[in-house]
C-alpha cells in the first residue's frame, strides 16, 4: 500500500475533575471524553522524493486552519509517527498530510487526535502489524489526550487522564460547537486554575467521576446529561477570556441543555435536544461577540480509523 488516509475525531469533556497538582507537574484528573464527529484526516504515504539526504517524515497542513500548525518536528504526527519507528528499531519514511478540521488549541484534542491517527496511518504504511495496545502504550506516551483519539467512544480517563476505561452508553447526543479567535494554552488555563485555588484559599479537591454523569450516559437521557456535564477548568479559562461568558450565556438563553467549556477552551460546547435543535441553535449564537463560527456534530463517534 503506498497512501494510508486515518479519519480521527475531536473530543469534548463531559467531566474534567482537576485535582491536585503533582509532583511530575501533571494534575490528577478524572477526565471524561467523548469522541465527537468532526475529524481531521492524516494520510501517511510512500515518500515521492527518494533523495537518502531528506527528512525521513515530511508534513504539510491543509485547510482554512494550517497556518496556526507546526510543520516541523514539533507536530504531533510527526512526534507520533518517529516514536514509533523509534520503537521498532529500524529507520522508516513517510510523508504526512493532515487536512486539518479539530480547532487548534481548542480545547477539543485535535493535535492528539494527529499524533493517534499517525500512529495507525503508519502501523499501516509500514506493515508493523502492532496491535491496539502496543499503540495504546505508544500514544500514553506522546500526551495525554493521544490514548483516547485512539479509543473513541465515550470513556473515563484517571491518572493524568491517560488510564482509560470505555463507558457504556445509550443512544447518539447532539451538540454545538462554537469556535473563538485565537487559541487558549493549556499549560496555561492548568495554571490559572491552581491560582485561582490559591487566592481563594481552596485546597484542590480528590476528583471523582460523576454518578449523576455515568447514570445519565448508560440511560441515554440528554437532559440529565446537561445537568450533569462539568468542568473545573472553566473559572480559568473564563478568566483568561472573558468574552467566552457571553457565549455560555447565549446557547443557555437559546435552549441548550448543556453549556460548558470543552477542555481547556476556548471552544465552548452545547448540548442539544436533537440533531434538529442543536443546526438551529447553531444558527442562533454563531453572530454572539467572540464567537469565530460554528459547527454541529454528535457523539460517540469510533477513535482513529482507516478511512482508505
Ligand atoms: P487539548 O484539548 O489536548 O488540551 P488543544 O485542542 O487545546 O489540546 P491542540 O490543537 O491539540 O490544542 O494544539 C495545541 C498546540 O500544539 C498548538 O498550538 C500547536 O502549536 C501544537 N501542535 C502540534 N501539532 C499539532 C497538530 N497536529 N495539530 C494542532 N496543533 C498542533
Amino acid at each position: 500500500m503506498s497512501a494510508i488516509t486515518v479519519r480521527v475525531p475531536a473530543k469534548v469533556n463531559l467531566q474534567l475533575a482537576v485535582g491536585p497538582l503533582r509532583e511530575d507537574g501533571y494534575h490528577d484528573l478524572v477526565n471524561v471524553f467523548h469522541a465527537v464527529s468532526l475529524f481531521d484526516e492524516v494520510t501517511a504515504a510512500e515518500p515521492f522524493d527518494v533523495n537518502p539526504s531528506a527528512a525521513p517524515l515530511g508534513i504539510r497542513v491543509e485547510g482554512d486552519l494550517a497556518g496556526e500548525v507546526p510543520v516541523n518536528d514539533d507536530n504531533l504526527a510527526v512526534r507520533a509517527a518517529r516514536a514509533l519507528a523509534d520503537r521498532t528499531g529500524r529507520s522508516y519514511r513517510a510523508d504526512l498530510l493532515i487536512r486539518k478540521s479539530i480547532p487548534v488549541a481548542g480545547g477539543m484534542a485535535g493535535g492528539s487526535a494527529d499524533a493517534a491517527a499517525a500512529l495507525v496511518a503508519c502501523n499501516e504504511l509500514w506493515g508493523l502489524g502492532l496491535p491496539r495496545e502496543d499503540l495504546m502504550e505508544i500514544a500514553a506516551d506522546i500526551g495525554s489526550d493521544v490514548p483516547f483519539a485512539l479509543l473513541g467512544g465515550t470513556a473515563v480517563g484517571t491518572g493524568r487522564g491517560e488510564r482509560l476505561a470505555p463507558l457504556e452508553t445509550a443512544g447518539v447526543f447532539h451538540w454545538v460547537f462554537a469556535l473563538a479567535d485565537g487559541g487558549l494554552s493549556t499549560p496555561r488555563v492548568y495554571g490559572e486554575c491552581d491560582r485561582l485555588r490559591e487566592e481563594a484559599g481552596v485546597a484542590a479537591p480528590t476528583p471523582a467521576v460523576s454518578e449523576a454523569l455515568l447514570a445519565a450516559l448508560r440511560e441515554g437521557d440528554v437532559r440529565a446529561l446537561g445537568q450533569a456535564l462539568s468542568n473545573d477548568l472553566q473559572p480559568a479559562a473564563l478568566a483568561l477570556r472573558p468574552s467566552l461568558a457571553n457565549t455560555l450565556a447565549a446557547g443557555r438563553e437559546h435552549g441548550a441543555l448543556g453549556a460548558l467549556v470543552s477542555g481547556s477552551g476556548p471552544t465552548c460546547a452545547f448540548l442539544a435536544e436533537s440533531a434538529e435543535r442543536a443546526h438551529e441553535l447553531a444558527a442562533l449564537i454563531k453572530d454572539v461577540d467572540g464567537c469565530r463560527s460554528v459547527v454541529t456534530a454528535s457523539g460517540p463517534v469510533p477513535g482513529a480509523t482507516v478511512a482508505g
